[in-house]
């Protein structure tokens, strides 16, 4: 349930109408917004149905909320959200905004492999223009032969090379317990696609006040992807990005399918960012390129690329790598776009 205060509403009517659902039970969440303020009602609320909730002085409106999310909602936060990184503490005041007009250009490695390899690729990356480096300290391996990442390593090496060419990091956390050692680092959660219904680890996420990227999982509805969202932000958690990164599907030729009508179809129902990841969707570097462009002319809020200096020695995911070069080309492309769509990149 949504409650719509008047345009006139007092400091001491919202502390009412605060103490009012509290007191019948339920948690609210209030949202300012530049001409407006409304309260959300969270919890199940049918049973409120009956409570003269627009006799409340300084309530407008009382609106039921058809979605099964209400933070996540639109109703419930008419504008686009935008969703601010702040680098570490190395760059005090550099931030990095994600929604509303802003795109996130998110790029780097699937794993950390090296402080010398992560540092070639960042320097890279960084000069074609991306402002996020990503790479992975903790990898979900369909195999456990496979390269499981270099753990706290990965993650300080991470943040010292972020640090040195000035770029926020984000990085994946698979598991509530490590919660707190990416927190010391990292400038934003990644949640994978394995992850997107670890309901523990988004609540403990959801404790944190670090940005989250919230990518879908494979065979993830779009409402699924939504009210794992939801999870997040009940927690207090209002920095919530989301990723379509591809489902499973019965085509063969390409990692998974590139679900791009996802961008649209979330804008239509959520204020919150959603970007694309054309590499895990694809799994083809020749694809990346034109997905990518796809994703901004589709309305997302930025791409997430994975590049490698070198793909045939990458521990994870090289065959789907662009070389920097290949990047580069493909930033080209994103500032073209991004003017086209009235957009920019911080
Ligand atoms: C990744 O970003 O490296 C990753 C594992 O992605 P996903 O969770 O989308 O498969
Ligand atoms: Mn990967």
């Amino acid at each position: 349930m949504i409650i719509v205060l008047r345009p006139d509403v007092t400091a001491e009517q919202i502390d009412h109408v605060l103490e009012r659902i509290a007191e019948l039970g339920f948690k609210p969440h209030l949202s300012r917004g530049e001409h407006r303020t409304i309260v959300g009602v969270i919890g199940d609320d049918s049973r409120l149905q009956a409570t003269p909730l627009s006799a409340i002085p300084g309530v407008e409106q009382v609106l039921p909320v058809l979605k099964p999310f209400k933070l996540a909602s639109r109703e419930m936060h008419p504008g686009d959200s935008i969703v601010e990184v702040p680098a570490g503490d190395a760059h005090p005041g550099h931030t990095v905004k994600i929604g509303g007009g802003h795109l996130a250009m998110i790029a780097g490695p699937c794993a950390v492999e090296s402080a010398e390899i992560l540092d070639d690729i960042a320097g890279k990356v960084k000069a074609a223009g991306a402002n996020i480096l990503r790479g992975g300290a903790f990898k979900p391996r369909t195999s456990p032969y496979s390269f499981q990442g270099l753990g706290e390593a990965g993650l300080k090496i991470l943040r010292e090379v972020g640090d040195k060419h000035g770029l926020p990091v984000v990085t994946e956390v698979m598991d509530p317990r490590q919660v707190e050692v990416v927190h010391r680092y990292a400038d934003m959660f990644q949640i994978g696609a394995r992850n997107m219904q670890n309901f523990d680890l988004l609540k403990e996420v959801g404790q944190t006040r670090k940005p989250v990227l919230l990518k879908r999982g494979m065979s993830a509805t779009v409402k699924d992807l939504l009210m794992s969202a939801e999870y997040i932000l009940s927690e207090g958690n209002l920095g919530v990005v989301l990723c379509e990164r591809g489902v499973r599907s019965f085509e063969d030729s390409t990692r998974n399918m590139l679900d791009m009508s996802a961008v649209p179809n979330v804008k239509g129902q959520s204020h919150l960012p959603i970007i694309v990841d054309p590499s895990h969707a694809t799994g083809r570097p020749d694809l990346i390129p034109p997905m990518a462009r796809a994703a901004i002319a589709a309305g997302a809020d930025g791409v997430h690329v994975e590049v490698h200096s070198c793909p045939e020695k990458a521990l994870s995911d090289g065959p789907q790598a662009l070389l920097p070069g290949q990047y580069a080309g493909l930033f080209q492309d994103m500032r073209r776009l991004a003017e086209v769509m009235g957009k920019c990149i911080d």
